[in-house]
């Protein structure tokens, strides 16, 4: 029937579009794993938080004890104060969105055999032997002490489809070329058609078919910018690393102010055709009213809609509640278009208009870990297919795409997969 259809597309996929609607469920490793072949994501490391487990959900685990949490509930009820201009703006917002968010979330609620399927989601045998014990480098960290650092790239010439399943303990003992290149500041690219694994210091990273990475700090992300616009990139996806108050989020990444996002080169990454830019957006008021009325305009961006990141738990029931001023369940992206070069006659390419509706639901993974979403905009993307993309601020690697940042093989460590 079209339920068990829509459920094995799902298990393929890793998109499943409910009936009527534009809310979509997506299990972020089943996407990551389509850029892989001898490699899978393993999900139990995708996946450290809300599956039930023996251990407490963190959400749900507020640090101070149940007596402070109920004196700080009664201060704040004694002093009632009426919201500020942009507390009430942050209102509005989160009442416009809220019919979507509730209608996207019943569609997963009745969505049984996929509610089902949820629950499985992490199941997975373990990661790759002995990579299990080492320790993850920090990579903001050796570029200060070893910025002439090297990465090996063992590459595979063959054929993709005739990688063995019977992988051998040792990387590099599957391997047709070597190369050694400088890790920072230098664009290391994968062009072969099946997945490299790239060695720095003992660790290994598994570098997806058809892409590259670039590790530098902002200063050189110029580097990036092609000497011709038809080599620029057509979809840009932003994830900057927002000043944020808490501490946990300090400990994680470096963060930076708004000013350092007025400058990011996005006009210079644009393809001659266009690009379709998506920047994501934390709720608070301030930044949403900066990305409208400072960075977009400074980028040359013009607004086209928000969509919705929905954060649910495996179970299917959101990570917070709804209307929890303080912590939303969801996060928002903003997409906008940016022009590329005018024709001959002094228009700009005419971009498909998009809508506000569109829902995105998943269960979260690490900390600030952000779905692969690409699929789903693929239609609003200008220009020919495949787009040209580019990730900026990344922390992963994509089949086909071009990651930025100070730390983009943080996910691409390898005992973040399985063998397949
Ligand atoms: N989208 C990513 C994901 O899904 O995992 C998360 C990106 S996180 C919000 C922002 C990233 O920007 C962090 O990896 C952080 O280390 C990086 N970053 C912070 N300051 C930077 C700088 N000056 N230059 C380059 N990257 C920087």
């Amino acid at each position: 029937d079209s339920e068990s259809k829509k459920l094995s597309l799902f298990y393929e996929s890793g998109i499943y579009y409910f009936n009527d609607s534009n809310a979509v469920f997506v299990d972020p490793v089943r996407v990551l794993n389509r850029s892989y072949n001898g490699f899978k994501v393993s999900p139990s490391s995708y996946y450290p938080r809300f599956f039930e487990s023996s251990l407490p959900n963190p959400i749900s685990t507020v640090t101070s004890s149940p007596t402070k949490r109920k004196r700080k509930r009664k201060r704040i009820a004694k002093q009632p104060r009426s919201l500020n201009d942009r507390e009430l703006i942050a209102v509005q917002r989160h009442q416009e969105a809220r019919p979507l968010l509730l209608k996207g979330h019943e569609c997963l609620l009745k969505s049984t055999a996929l509610l089902e399927a949820l629950r499985t989601l992490k199941n997975d045998s373990g990661c790759w032997k002995r990579e299990c014990q080492g320790a993850q480098h920090s990579f903001i960290e050796l570029r200060q002490e070893a910025p002439l650092l090297e990465v090996t790239l063992n590459l595979r010439l063959d054929d993709p489809d005739q990688v063995p399943n019977d992988f051998e303990d040792s990387p590099s003992v599957r391997c047709c070329e070597q190369i050694v290149l400088p890790a920072f500041n230098n664009l290391v690219a994968n062009d072969t058609k099946v997945e490299a694994v790239a060695e720095i210091q003992n660790n290994h990273y598994i570098i997806p078919r058809e892409s590259c990475f670039y590790m530098s700090d902002l200063g050189q992300l110029r580097n990036l910018i092609p000497a011709h616009a038809d080599s620029g990139f057509n979809l840009i996806m932003v994830d900057p690393p927002w000043e944020n108050a808490s501490a946990y989020q300090k400990s994680r990444y470096p963060t930076l102010p708004n000013r350092y996002f007025l400058s990011l080169p996005i006009k210079q990454l644009t393809h001659t055709n266009g690009a379709l830019v998506c920047l994501w957006v934390t709720n608070r008021e301030k930044l949403r009213s900066f990305v409208e009325r400072e960075l977009f305009p400074a980028w040359g961006v013009s607004f086209a809609a928000n969509f919705y990141w929905l954060k649910v738990k495996a179970n299917g029931s959101l990570i917070s509640d709804l209307d929890f001023f303080h912590h939303r369940p969801y996060e928002v992206l903003v997409l906008g278009y940016s022009p590329g070069k005018m024709n001959s006659s002094g228009n700009h390419s005419s971009f498909k208009p998009l809508k506000d509706d569109h829902v995105i639901i998943s269960i979260p993974g690490d900390y600030s870990r952000k779905p692969p979403i690409a699929d789903l905009l693929l239609d609003y993307v200008p220009g020919l297919k495949p787009p040209r993309c580019i990730e900026l601020f990344a922390r992963e690697m994509m089949g086909g795409w071009v990651a930025w940042g100070n730390e983009p093989l943080h996910f691409q460590d390898s005992t973040y997969f399985v063998e397949r």
